[in-house]
């Protein structure tokens, strides 16, 4: 999909949101949701989305949802890294199918960088649910501390 479109309401990320689909979520407020990536390219990969905003990209997305995202980016990213410890962390987000996009709800990807360790395929593999059920309850202790 190119970054000219209409906004697809059965995106994955839609029926999350909706909560029709599940998710390992690790914050939610009025605006915002965040959740581990299901396909994660490195141990503590997550994802942070506005609720409210019908759009699919960095382009459509209201300045006010945004900042809401932002914020809760920077308060995950600060939990992620007290947590796990990486060495480094990348903040990323894609807009469009060339540019590496594949879920066309906007959002912005936290994925902890490890010395030595190379980057997994993006969306690629499906994490094993146990271990992302274990991380989930030490990143939610770790936000909600
Ligand atoms: P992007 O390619 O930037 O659109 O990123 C979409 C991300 O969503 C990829 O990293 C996928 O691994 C991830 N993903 C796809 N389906 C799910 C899902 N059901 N739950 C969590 N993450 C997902």
């Amino acid at each position: 999909m190119s970054l000219q479109g209409t906004y697809d309401p059965q995106n994955i990320f839609a029926q999350i949101i909706r909560g029709d689909a599940p998710c390992y979520k690790l914050y939610e407020d009025d605006d915002v949701l965040a959740f581990l990536d299901l396909f994660p390219q490195s141990h503590g990969h997550a994802l942070v989305v506005p609720k409210r905003s019908a759009a699919r990209n960095i382009l459509e997305v209201d300045p006010d949802a945004l900042c809401k995202v932002m914020g809760v980016v920077q308060r995950l990213t600060r939990a992620i890294v007290d947590e796990l410890n990486p060495d480094g962390v990348q903040v990323a987000q894609f807009n469009g199918a060339p540019a590496g996009q594949t879920v066309f709800h906007i959002h912005v990807h936290i994925v902890p960088r490890y010395a030595g360790q190379g980057l997994g395929i993006h969306a690629a593999q499906k994490a094993d649910p146990a271990e992302l059920e274990q991380l989930q309850a030490r990143l939610v202790r770790r936000i909600d501390g």
